[in-house]
């Protein structure tokens, strides 16, 4: 998908202006006065400064939520260099947040019906599974936080440091496309191994299949922070960085998940 599609020809396509004020869309407007709170705007100080809708989940006004939803998977699973070259540089930031919960939200989803059956059998099971996630989600934004801060971050450029900081999380919130990836393929793989048994062949294909993912992961994030920080951090250091990172995360949220269960009274294994 290149330009936004055609069913918006009736509506303009979104100039991503906002009112200042409560966030409401200014695009295609007659007067220049917000109709949702009534707050006059400048339009051409507004358009200088306008922060760009994020590449087709922006789009969803005009397509359908679920749809935007699918295709800006796919585009970031499939065409990660494309997605980081288009990516704005001040994107809509809300566009990033919405995106980022989705993903959490049907994660969590899927890995509670993946997890949750087999684990049913006593209190302690169930709030084994619940720390679990828990541990994970905390894993995952502190480690959102760090990407965004180091690998994301653009090296040059006259933006004030704390929004170069906002506008990289909102790209490295959109790769959390990558968590529900990976919760669909384990969940998948867990699926599988409870309808064979635990067989050692179910168990290797589990295990190969999470590396291949987070390798998939890895390089994929690599690949969107060069095409998006053309003139940033380097591939190696990239490459070298995400990894120590990601460690320092899965000490937080094992950390986290532990202290859940310990704060319960149970133990984890
Ligand atoms: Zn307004």
């Amino acid at each position: 998908m290149k330009s936004p599609p055609t069913s918006s020809e009736k509506k303009p396509a979104d100039e991503g202006l906002r009112c200042p004020e409560c966030e409401y869309n200014l695009t295609g407007l007659d007067r220049d006065v917000c109709p949702e709170c009534g707050e006059g705007f400048d339009r051409k100080r507004l358009l200088a400064v306008a922060p760009s809708p994020v590449p087709i989940w922006g789009w969803r006004r005009e397509i359908g939520s679920p749809k935007a939803f699918v295709l800006t998977l796919l585009e970031i699973w499939v065409h990660p260099i494309r997605f980081g070259r288009r990516f704005p540089r001040t994107p809509i930031l809300r566009d990033a947040r919405v995106f980022s919960r989705w993903c959490l939200g049907i994660s969590i989803l899927i890995a509670m019906v993946a997890f949750l059956p087999r684990n049913v059998a006593s209190l302690n099971d169930v709030l084994d599974t619940l720390s679990t996630i828990i541990g994970v989600c905390t894993g995952v934004l502190f480690c959102e936080f760090l990407i965004a801060g180091t690998v994301f971050l653009p090296f040059t450029g006259n933006i004030e440091e704390h929004l170069a900081f906002q506008n990289s999380l909102a790209l490295v919130r959109m790769t959390r496309a990558f968590l529900l990836l990976s919760t669909l393929c384990i969940s998948i793989g867990v699926s599988g191994e409870m309808y064979f048994r635990s067989d050692w062949s179910t168990q290797l294909i589990a295990v190969f299949g999470t590396c291949a993912v987070v390798g998939y992961w890895w390089l994929c994030m690599v690949l969107i922070a060069k095409a998006h920080c053309r003139d940033g951090i380097s591939i190696v250091a990239a490459a070298l960085m995400i990894p120590v990172l990601t460690a320092i995360s899965c000490v937080a949220g094992t950390f986290t998940a532990f202290a859940i269960l310990g704060s319960f009274g149970g133990l984890p294994y």
